[in-house]
């Protein structure tokens, strides 16, 4: 995966881009959802193989996943005080956004994005992200090095970028 700041990345550029249609209780909600599709690898622990379609990287991590998450959270817009449309977006693609970056990391197995339709693991065909080393003593390694840069290239800069478009869209 890549490091849980980099999920973080996309839902927060989008909603500070978006603007106050997105509470800042909000903001911190759909980045928490950015997140959660990662809570699978409790998977690990509870005896599940990873290639389990409720293994890491597996129904969590799927199109369907998303669609469930953001209506759930659309329910409770009145608490993350937005619109419910702006609560179902902005969280749909908070948790959309996961696995379609787990895409683009070039180790461990695919995710499940089509799930329940199909348990087929997939990747994009160009994998720039490098996989981050679990645990914190070994970031501060070479290879730690080699995943920021990649995900700076390749997560922050887009999302900055879109942060600044999405601002200019709204001023015109
Ligand atoms: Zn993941």
């Amino acid at each position: 995966m890549p490091t849980i700041f980099t999920h973080v990345a996309v839902p927060v550029a989008t909603s500070l881009g978006i603007g106050k249609i997105a509470s800042r209780r909000l903001l911190f909600f759909a980045a928490f959802c950015a997140i959660l599709p990662d809570f699978d690898t409790i998977g690990f622990k509870l005896g599940i193989s990873y290639a389990s379609q409720w293994g890491h990287r597996g129904f969590t991590h799927s199109i369907a996943f998303a669609l469930l998450v953001a209506l759930l959270a659309a329910c409770i817009s009145r608490q993350l005080k937005s619109r419910a449309w702006v609560v179902f977006l902005l969280v749909f693609i908070a948790v959309v956004s996961h696995p379609l970056l787990d895409m683009c990391t070039n180790g461990g197995l695919g995710v499940t994005l089509y799930w329940p339709y199909s348990n087929e693991r997939v990747f994009f065909e160009y994998r720039p992200i490098a996989v981050s080393p679990i645990g914190i003593s070994r970031f501060f390694t070479e290879r730690g090095f080699a995943v920021i840069k990649s995900e700076f290239m390749w997560v922050w800069l887009p999302s900055i970028i879109l942060l600044f478009t999405l601002r200019g869209m709204r001023r015109k």
